[in-house]
């Protein structure tokens, strides 16, 4: 069978968590089956739960059915509320069906919703003959979800999925949904759509010892080019640049830890291994709310105490053009454009006039390359799929 497998990553904030969606869109195609599963990989143990059930359950039938179509809808209300629809179509000889089942996941409480927590006991009777009115179909309390004004009910039927809307004010309504206002970090959508093919080469641009002043201009680039990079930010420098490094996080780079006063950790006892990221790691929260997930030591020194201990994933890089060596901007552009292979991590730093320089080469040559630019959360990711996949 021949089978593509495209993903797509959204970056998008869920709550104040910097919690990251992607999407995962797996197409297979012979002559014989066409299926197409797009689905959303929320990276919340419950909810990535329900969603690889339904599609491990649909998947059984991909070779029985002449096409099998799985499609979702993601919404959260309130910044606390998330609805999924899971919905599945087969066709077998001309003959359609439709599947959907919904959750509603409760951010705050880490739990599953039902219709019990929406309404008050009171309100079915009401829902059901609202319900009645609207369609013959059984009513069904499984598949239900909700917006600001809405409670929508979901039926399969035999010419596709029906939908039946009951307006929240005619239940007694038990959401709270003025749940935003608590949370400091608003839910941004569109922060950032970027389709990437694993089966193209990619590449992760880095920069540490940041941020600098020329920082603002690195990320002003890279926004241009519709392009993100991670950024190895040292502790005590962030809080001189605390919009830059938001402005950062919004344009949907990762930020990284590189320790807090770029110490070499390799010959540091514990104590003051952990300082020095724990320390960062707590600036850059308190800042903006992000949590990093990966460590590069100053000067890429490691020790086995470090490895062991660290409670991040450490990062090194594949290309290093010495930028703090050559001081001219075509010399460090040469250098990247010579070493860089697909999956290369280059290292650079966003503290220097002549890096910020060679970007403007650097960028539209690997472009023209074909080239897929991608943070280390991206890379790592479209090696997982290769790896499960056998690209390559
Ligand atoms: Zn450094």
């Amino acid at each position: 069978m021949k089978k593509l497998i495209f993903f797509i990553i959204i970056s998008l904030f869920i709550t104040g968590c910097q919690k990251k969606m992607s999407i995962e869109t797996i197409i297979y195609d012979d002559s014989n089956h066409l299926t197409t599963i797009t689905y959303p990989i929320t990276n919340i143990k419950k909810l990535d739960k329900v969603i690889n059930d339904y599609i491990d359950e649909n998947k059984k039938d991909i070779e029985k059915v002449d096409e099998l179509n799985i499609d979702y809808t993601f919404d959260i209300i309130s910044n606390r509320y998330i609805n999924i629809s899971l919905e599945s179509f087969k066709r077998l000889n001309d003959k359609n069906s439709f599947d959907i089942k919904t959750y509603i996941f409760d951010l705050k409480k880490n739990k599953f919703l039902t219709i019990d927590n929406l309404v008050s006991k009171n309100s079915i009777d009401t829902i059901d003959k609202i319900i009645n009115k609207k369609t013959k179909l059984k009513t069904n309390y499984d598949n239900v979800t909700f917006d600001e004004d809405n409670l929508y009910f979901y039926f399969n039927g035999i010419d596709g999925i029906k939908t039946v809307s009951v307006p929240t004010s005619d239940t007694e309504f038990l959401i709270d949904l003025n749940f935003q206002k608590e949370i400091q970090h608003e839910y941004n959508t569109n922060q950032k759509k970027q389709i990437i093919d694993p089966s193209k080469p990619v590449v992760a641009l880095t920069f540490d010892d940041g941020p600098s002043k020329y920082t603002d201009d690195i990320l002003d680039i890279l926004k241009e080019n519709y392009i993100n990079a991670t950024f190895f930010v040292i502790g005590n420098k962030v809080k001189y640049y605390s919009n830059t490094l938001n402005k950062s996080i919004a344009n949907g780079n990762e930020i990284g830890n590189h320790t807090y006063n770029h110490k070499s950790l390799s010959n540091l006892k514990l104590d003051d291994i952990l300082s020095q990221i724990n320390k960062t790691q707590d600036i850059i929260y308190e800042i903006s709310g992000y949590t990093p997930l990966y460590l590069r030591p100053s000067y890429g020194n490691t020790s086995h105490l470090l490895k062991e201990k660290t409670p991040l994933e450490i990062v090194l890089w594949t290309v290093d053009p010495e930028d703090w060596k050559y001081k001219n901007s075509k010399m460090i552009a040469k250098k990247v454009l010579d070493k860089t292979k697909d999956g290369s991590i280059i290292l650079l730093h966003d503290t220097k006039k002549r890096t910020r320089d060679a970007l403007k080469i650097i960028i539209p040559q690997l472009k023209s390359k074909g080239y897929q630019f991608v943070t280390i959360s991206e890379l790592k990711e479209v090696q997982e799929i290769r790896r499960r996949t056998g690209i390559d």
